[in-house]
């Protein structure tokens, strides 16, 4: 259902894009449905079994829709027996050589995410979204910084916003002119800057789904923080309808890292948000160690509720009245709130198992 809390970021409506076949494993992007979170396979897609494996894996992190490359005939063909394993919508990803994509659409990918400019002839890409459109599936016209055409890099000097701009604008028009407008865009380049301003751009003159993700952002925590920073800014400004982070080698991290931009900007239902102090020399419990049990113990929880784990009177009290539940450190032991009201006093070592009898009685 599209997103009717009123304290949740005013986001822009974009048409509604329709992933997957209906009532299976049919996901919505745009139109003012939660954002989706997407991932991408690290695995041969040749190695089918290993490929499914991941994505039930990423399944079980709530990862929503994966994308797997496509270099070979023998990837595309493995699609239809990855997909009997798994339960999310497939998106092949082609580059280059347009016959790719249209074995993918044949062997019934959900979704084909292309780079336009890099398959080259208008033909070729003509014949994908025929063949698209002929199959009813929907295509990411995917526009990347570090593979713009000769003339607009000519253009422009070097790749920047206007530049991929241009570019999508372009291709744009070209999916218009075939009658085609089942596509969802993203602009990405491995600059943050470059990332949010083409987005804002873009934003500003379609109405096409954006997917967000900032390109090659790295290394693990470099690919956090990069990722964090530019998918959060856009976001905030109410643009994006489908993320991946992008973080070197590890997609269940993609995910991980996904859910949590969103629920720091309240726009995840599916898992409560913890809320937890950054401890300092007052703490007297272990409330890494408690903070995290609690994390994944309620993780079942698939709603939006807060949870606040503090250290200490300094600031544990004042959170637990915003909070749904809280635990509050003391000397070697803690308090349980409940909707801002104490419910009990219990040592260290029942905290958390006191805590979740409290919590697993209302879900
Ligand atoms: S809540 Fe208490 S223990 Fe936690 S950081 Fe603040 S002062 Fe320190």
């Amino acid at each position: 259902m599209p997103d009717k809390n009123p304290n949740t970021i005013q986001r822009r409506k974009t048409l509604k894009i329709i992933v997957g076949k209906p009532k299976k494993r049919e996901i919505i992007i745009g139109g003012l449905y939660p954002v989706v979170i997407q991932s991408m396979c690290t695995t041969k897609t040749e190695d089918w079994k290993a490929t499914a494996e991941q994505i039930i894996t990423l399944k079980k992190e709530k990862c929503q829709m994966v994308r797997v490359a496509v270099p070979s005939l023998e990837a595309a063909k493995s699609i239809p027996k990855i997909r009997k394993h798994i339960k999310i919508p497939l998106v092949a990803d082609i580059h280059f050589d347009y016959r790719l994509a249209l074995e993918a659409i044949k062997q019934d990918a959900d979704k084909i995410r292309i780079n336009p400019g890099n398959i080259g002839e208008k033909d070729k890409v003509r014949e994908i979204i025929l063949a698209a459109k002929k199959a009813k599936i929907p295509l990411r016209l995917g526009v990347n910084g570090g593979c713009l055409e000769n003339d607009i890099l000519k253009k422009y000097g070097h790749s920047c916003a206007a530049a991929m701009n241009e570019s999508a604008r372009r291709w744009i028009r070209f999916f218009e002119k075939q009658g085609f407008k089942n596509f969802v865009v993203s602009l990405k380049a491995s600059s943050v800057i470059e990332t949010v301003k083409a987005c804002r751009l873009f934003s500003k003159d379609f109405v096409y789904p954006l997917h967000l993700g900032v390109t090659e952002a790295g290394l693990n925590l470099s690919g956090i923080v990069k990722s964090s920073a530019g998918i959060g800014s856009l976001l905030l400004d109410g643009i994006g309808d489908t993320i991946r982070v992008s973080i070197s080698g590890d997609a269940v991290k993609e995910v991980i890292v996904a859910k949590e931009i969103l629920k720091a900007l309240g726009m995840y239902n599916l898992e409560p948000e913890i809320i937890a102090c950054p401890t300092c020399g007052r703490t007297e419990i272990d409330l890494e160690k408690i903070a995290s049990e609690i994390e994944q113990k309620t993780k079942y929880i698939q709603k939006p509720i807060k949870i606040a784990v503090m250290g200490c009177v300094v600031n544990g009290p004042g959170e637990a009245r915003g909070a749904d539940y809280a635990v509050c450190g003391g000397k070697k032991m803690g308090a349980i709130y409940k909707n801002g009201q104490l419910v009990k006093s219990v040592k260290e070592d029942k905290l958390v198992s006191e805590f979740m009898k409290i919590i697993n009685k209302d879900y």
